[in-house]
């Protein structure tokens, strides 16, 4: 993991490479957790000490990840958890990588710092776009503040929904 402030990327989106589903492990919240155990199962995650995950493949995948030809999604959607919804953002209260200007982001009057992981494919560098600063950070700002729980532009968007009947992600 390496992380850029949000102000070195242009833009963000998703190219459903399944990369980051395959590579780490997703921590879970409480009811979170006990969604996924009564809906699925408890064979569906894992339960370390004082934390839950979710179960990995033998490859190391996540056990929710679905894939059609070589497009990877999420196979919870609805149930996806945080963690995920997140990725690859991270929102902090204080600066913690590389120059602390370029990653802050004044949200509700308060100044957040706001970093991208490099793992994922779907960063493009540069100037911030007007979308990017004002909708897509926006909306990883809100998810990681517990301020909105639906993904609109943090998800993979599609041009023909109905190729898949719903929005993707990874
Ligand atoms: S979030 Fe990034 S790493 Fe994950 S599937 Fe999308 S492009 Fe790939
Ligand atoms: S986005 Fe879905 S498939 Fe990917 S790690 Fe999270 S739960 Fe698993």
């Amino acid at each position: 993991m390496q992380f850029v402030p949000w102000q070195t990327v242009a833009d963000w989106r998703c190219r459903g490479c399944g990369y980051c589903c395959k590579l780490y492990g997703v921590v879970l919240g409480f009811h979170e957790w006990l969604n996924l155990t009564k809906t699925f199962g408890a064979e569906t995650t894992v339960t370390e000490l004082d934390r839950f995950y979710i179960k990995r493949c033998s490859d190391g995948s996540c056990a929710f990840l679905c894939s059609k030809n070589l497009n990877y999604f999420c196979g919870l959607q609805s149930m996806k958890p945080n963690a995920c919804k997140i990725w690859p953002f991270k929102v902090l209260a204080e600066p913690k990588y590389g120059e602390p200007k370029q990653a802050e982001y004044q949200y509700m009057g308060h100044t957040l710092y706001v970093y991208a992981d490099t793992m994922c494919n779907g960063l493009r560098y540069g100037s911030p776009t007007w979308e990017f600063q004002n909708n897509t950070v926006k909306e990883f700002t809100e998810l990681a503040l517990g301020q909105r729980e639906n993904q609109y532009k943090t998800t993979r968007s599609i041009s023909n929904p109905n190729q898949w009947g719903r929005r993707l992600f990874p």
